[in-house]
């Protein structure tokens, strides 16, 4: 089914065996896939799994998310904390490396496991919840440091929490009155719409400030059925929708591609943001663009789709320097 209908509810398909009882993989990768689980979080929620074309070898939305064995290698240049934000945390799950904006992290749980993901070494969904004392410790840094105005949410995928949680943190921040603006990084919206439900939505509009929402999507398929009644649900609410993604081999590294994909986020009313080059983490060297040809295929756009639709590519510096437009 892969025009997006709902397969209905369930649990995510979270091992190497749940993929293959439903067909997501041959029974001859297996082992490869369970030796993958072993070291790296799986998670494929009903929703994607009814936008995967099995038959299909080379579909790009299963290549976003079935565990394939060569993560296990780590190719030369690859990195556990490609972004290096150690050294920019004040407080646990807060990272500060721009004076007007800062990142709050309450967990590293997402809805679905993206096999290219630059945090992989600590995402997965048993870790990494703030408690109670460190999401208070982190609200008071947000509070007692004027210099930020605008708190990023991110993760793991915040609207992973229950609508009640993510409603507190919310009407916290957005009640510090230096804070302006909120941000929430997600990918909630096209992996497992189903979460934007009212509650979410009233925890979004409880803020009282103006709250931007950046979806990461990498692929136009990503953008069908019930996840674009959840990005409605969104912008209606006065939420301003940005489109994050990352350049994929396979996936959206063709002109063609990458032109669907804006054109489908913008019939979404996404704006096209950041087009992120691959973070080196280890074991994601199959997804690999060189940059010359990402330079190429953004340039490639100019012209041919609005000037707004065009996205900025980037790159995290390494060593902490913060993200920067890469040139070829
Ligand atoms: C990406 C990032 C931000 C947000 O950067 P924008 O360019 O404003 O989207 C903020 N803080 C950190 C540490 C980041 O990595
Ligand atoms: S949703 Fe984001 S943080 Fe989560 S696995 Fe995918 S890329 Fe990583």
């Amino acid at each position: 089914m892969p025009d997006g209908t709902p397969t209905g509810q369930g649990r995510p398909l979270r091992t190497a065996r749940a993929l293959r009882q439903a067909g997501l993989i041959v029974p001859e990768a297996e082992a490869g896939a369970a030796a993958v689980a072993a070291r790296y979080a799986i998670s494929v929620t009903r929703h994607v799994a009814g936008l995967i074309d099995a038959a299909d070898p080379a579909d790009p939305i299963a290549r976003q998310y079935i565990p394939d064995p060569a993560e296990l290698v780590t190719a030369p240049g690859e990195i556990e904390d490609p972004t290096a934000d150690q050294p920019f945390t004040p407080v646990k799950g807060v990272v500060h490396r721009y004076p007007d904006r800062a990142l709050l992290k309450p967990l590293l749980a997402c809805p679905v496991y993206c096999r290219f993901c630059f945090r992989r070494e600590v995402v997965g969904p048993d870790g990494g919840v703030l408690s109670e004392a460190e999401l208070e410790a982190a609200l008071a840094w947000f509070e007692g440091t004027p210099a930020v105005r605008e708190a990023v949410l991110t993760g793991g995928d915040p609207f992973m929490l229950s609508a009640r949680r993510l409603r507190a943190i919310l009407a916290r921040l957005g009640a510090v009155p230096h804070i302006e603006t909120l941000r929430v990084h997600t990918r909630v919206p096209v992996a497992d719409p189903g979460r934007v439900d009212a509650a979410l939505v009233e925890a979004l509009r409880g803020a009282g400030k103006p709250v931007f929402v950046a979806v990461h999507a990498n692929h136009a398929r990503e953008f069908a059925g019930p996840a674009l009644d959840a990005l409605a649900r969104l912008a209606d609410a006065g939420v301003v929708l940005l489109g994050q993604s990352v350049l994929l081999r396979g996936v959206n590294d063709s002109g063609g591609a990458l032109e669907d994909l804006v054109r489908a986020m913008l019939r979404a009313r996404v704006r096209p943001y950041y087009l992120h080059a691959l973070d080196p983490a280890p074991g994601v060297a199959r997804f690999s663009v060189p940059d010359a040809e990402g330079v190429a295929l953004v340039e490639g756009l100019r012209g041919k789709v609005p000037g707004f639709a065009v996205p900025v590519f980037v790159r995290e510096s390494p060593g902490g320097g913060g993200k920067k437009p890469v040139r070829a």
